[in-house]
């Protein structure tokens, strides 16, 4: 069987490059620049090396051991994303893509963000290769994550905040779009998950491929076997493509991707994709999107920044279809005590978007025998999230 996508970018009915015309002279150019860099091993050193001496992998494999007992059955192991540079596995595809930017040229780039962190990972990446660099982000999305703004000011990047819409995710992408097609000559636009037109999927979850290809041999090596459920938050998808990817052959091994229930199952009141949408375009790729009766975008809530868009990446959709992966929603009350449990019981304190994933194995763990392995990537770290957690919980700090 080929490697999906196939030359078109379509993962079977999804995916594909839906764009303005102004938009596929550039996207061809991504593309061939692209492949052309996978295949250089100078490339690939140096982005190797990068992710080691820089980025800080590999990560480890933490056993949870007394989260394991509190939940009385199968053995936790948490892939540690949190301990990336700048908190989340965003670091990986920015580095990676800044890396190309600069190969292909440019002197600029942009980038989207919700939560902020792919924002921070973009301006921390300019910042290394000497980038000019600039990040779209939604209004609601500046005031839940004003820690992060600030951030990614110290280093070095222009912040501005979009208005318009649900002032949020996806209102950023819109305007980071269309910056992009009015400067693409000196700009790279760093897409922040595996969403958008063709080569961005393929590309975002090639540069996330990391995650899942060391955590295969740390649970080996740990655990001895390879892991019965592999769990991830999906945002956009790109944390849990990157360390499906290693488990999607082997197919004993269970694969859960989490999506934010928010506060209730109406629609703008979550974002969740799977069980609220119907495939449908957004942001030039073809996927599960959450869409009213006459096909208008839907609003979308989660309590974290990082999941709440309305749509998912295409190879999601494909997984999602072809039962590869399970797709179940949690809702931010759950998310909420899997944050707390976690700190507590753990000494570590996860990003909200994490803390999704984490719920959904404290609810199933049980049904697993005493010697199976869980694996949960840890995709990010909450010190982003404390301030929030702390108004939602009526704490004055
Ligand atoms: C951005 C983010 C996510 C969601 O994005 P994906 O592309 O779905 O991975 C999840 N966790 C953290 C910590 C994030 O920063």
């Amino acid at each position: 069987m080929k490697p999906l996508p196939d030359d078109r970018g379509y993962f079977g009915p999804y995916g594909g490059r839906f764009v303005p015309e102004t938009l596929m002279a550039p996207l061809e150019e991504l593309e061939r620049a692209w492949q052309s860099a996978r295949r250089d091993r100078t490339f690939r050193r140096e982005l190797d090396t990068l992710l080691a001496t820089y980025c800080g992998r590999p990560t480890p494999l933490s056993f949870a051991a007394r989260l394991s007992d509190n939940l009385g059955g199968a053995r936790v192991f948490l892939k540690r994303e949190d301990l990336c540079h700048t908190g989340a596995h965003k670091i990986n595809n920015a580095v990676g893509q800044c890396l190309l930017a600069r190969r292909m040229g440019k002197v600029r780039v942009i980038a989207e963000t919700g939560a902020g962190q792919h924002g921070v990972a973009t301006a921390t990446a300019a910042a290394l290769f000497g980038l000019r660099c600039r990040v779209y982000m939604g209004t609601e999305d500046e005031r839940r994550q004003a820690l992060n703004v600030y951030r990614m000011k110290l280093l070095g990047a222009e912040v501005v905040g979009v208005d318009a819409g649900t002032k949020t995710l996806k209102d950023a992408i819109n305007e980071a779009l269309r910056d992009w097609v009015t400067n693409v000559a000196t700009t790279h636009y760093v897409l922040g998950s595996v969403l958008g037109p063709h080569p961005y999927p393929a590309m975002v979850r090639d540069f996330q491929s990391v995650i899942g290809a060391e955590a295969l041999l740390q649970v080996r090596r740990q655990h001895g076997s390879l892991p019965r459920l592999v769990v991830a938050c999906v945002g956009g998808g790109s944390n849990a493509a990157g360390i499906f990817g290693a488990f999607v052959p082997y197919k004993q091994v269970e694969l859960v991707g989490v999506e934010a229930g928010g506060r209730g199952t109406g629609l703008g009141d979550h974002a969740a994709r799977f069980s609220g949408g119907a495939p449908g375009v957004l942001h030039g790729t073809r996927t599960y999107v959450l869409q009213d009766q006459n096909g208008q975008v839907a609003g979308t809530h989660s309590v974290s920044a990082g999941l709440d868009y309305p749509a998912v990446g295409p190879e999601h959709a494909l997984w999602h279809d072809n039962r590869r992966v399970g797709y179940v929603r949690v809702s931010d009350d759950e998310a909420l005590d899997a944050f707390h449990l976690l700190a507590e019981l753990e000494g570590i304190v996860p990003a909200l978007e994490t803390a999704h994933a984490l719920a959904f194995v404290t609810h199933v763990a049980r049904r697993y025998a005493k010697g199976d392995g869980i694996l949960v990537n840890l995709s990010g770290r909450g010190d982003k999230d404390v301030n929030e957690v702390a108004r939602l919980e009526g704490v004055r700090l």
